[in-house]
């Protein structure tokens, strides 16, 4: 052996952690609105974007939100907002669509990852153990923003020839237990090479014709300053002094109290599994019990869920917030939940658990 590399990187449940900062928002006073799509923007007497138009996805109605400093946080969607503010604007994103597909643990049986450095098109794949089974990813490769975002029989190829010289079995497609892929909201020009090649940085834009502020590319790592930086160029916008930022060390919901043995005080409290309370404790941190007490609370629970599936899911705004959080909440509960949401959901007419 010539040499060795130890590679250090950090993983999560991207779709949990967004919640938990939608939830960290509403705490800190924020109102929050989903399937709510902006279509214009309401205009002052000097021009400047002066609010938007909202349409509600599940009720069709249209109505108008005032704001005096606009932001466009809209990730691969970017440009469209950027270009209904001010048409002339050019192109600035590259999104970029990644393909992950996860197969059974046994395939390689470890707890690390493996990591090829270098693919013959110069490209980094992983096989991660995650979730009981081994996530290997990505792929790379540049789609129009309104593509239909899938895993492909060509992206399955790719990360199984890949893997598959690493592995003393070789894989199928047959044996792969599911897949998922996302676009990156990368930004380029127009002239750049392939979108491996474009830097994942952000970038903060403020249009003087329509006022708009963009936050766009990015990444995970690299939110809290990105909300940082785009929050002191709203300051600055609205012509306020620019505030000390308590982005950085905020803690969000689930996260207040929480100990590497939290687990632990779950098991104690709910005589729940040390599998499910651990499980609990890593999707919800401190807000564990909260999804426990729903199991206990399956009356009241009960009693929405028929509100919901009577309305057909198409009331309020708020409503389709909670609908949203609740079934997320059901998934991701997993074993803890799955008995009692069995029990209340085959007592809906006409639903099913799956
Ligand atoms: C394959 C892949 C690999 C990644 N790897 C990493 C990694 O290794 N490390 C890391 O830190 N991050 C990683 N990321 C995360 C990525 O870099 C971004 O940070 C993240 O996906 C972008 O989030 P976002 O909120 O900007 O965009 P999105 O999550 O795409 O959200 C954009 C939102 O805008 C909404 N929207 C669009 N149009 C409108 C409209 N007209 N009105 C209202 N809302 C609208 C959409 O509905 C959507 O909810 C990866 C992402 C992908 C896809």
């Amino acid at each position: 052996m010539v040499g060795s590399v130890a590679y250090a990187d950090g993983q999560f449940d991207d779709a949990r952690y967004n919640i938990a900062l939608v939830q960290t928002f509403a705490m800190a006073g924020g109102n929050t609105l989903n399937y709510a799509k902006v279509t214009d923007f309401l205009r002052g007497a000097n021009g400047k974007a002066s609010g938007v138009v909202v349409k509600d996805q599940l009720s069709e109605d249209t109505f108008s939100v005032k704001a005096k400093a606009i932001i466009n946080a809209t990730g691969p969607f970017s440009d469209s907002i950027r270009r209904l503010a001010n048409p002339t604007l050019e192109r600035r994103m590259r999104p970029s669509k990644g393909s992950h597909i996860l197969l059974p643990l046994e395939v390689f049986p470890t707890e690390d990852a493996l990591l090829i450095p270098k693919t013959v098109d110069g490209r980094v794949v992983f096989a991660i153990p995650w979730g009981g089974r081994l996530l290997v990813g990505t792929t790379e490769e540049e789609v129009a923003p309104d593509a239909e975002v899938l895993v492909t029989k060509a992206d399955v190829a790719y990360l199984l020839q890949h893997i598959n010289q690493y592995l003393e079995q070789p894989v199928t497609p047959n044996e792969i237990v599911s897949g998922f892929a996302g676009l990156r909201p990368l930004v380029g020009s127009t002239g750049d090479g392939d979108t491996k090649t474009l830097a994942r940085d952000d970038v903060i834009e403020m249009d003087p014709t329509s006022g708009l502020i963009s936050i766009m590319g990015g990444k995970w790592t690299t939110h809290r300053a990105m909300a940082e930086d785009t929050v002191h160029c709203a300051q600055q916008v609205l012509g306020m002094p620019q505030m000390d930022s308590q982005t950085r060390n905020h803690i969000l919901y689930g996260g207040e109290g929480f100990t590497d043995d939290y687990w632990k005080k779950i098991c104690r409290e709910y005589q729940v599994s040390e599998g499910t309370a651990r499980h609990l404790a890593a999707k919800f941190g401190t807000a564990s019990g909260k999804v426990l007490e729903l199991t206990i609370e399956a009356p009241a629970l009960l009693r929405f869920l028929w509100e919901v599936a009577r309305s057909g899911r198409k009331s309020s705004m708020r409503f389709g917030l909670r609908w949203r959080l609740l079934s997320r909440t059901f998934l991701l509960a997993g074993s803890a939940c799955s008995f009692t949401r069995g029990k209340i959901v085959s007592r809906l007419p006409h639903w099913s658990v799956h």
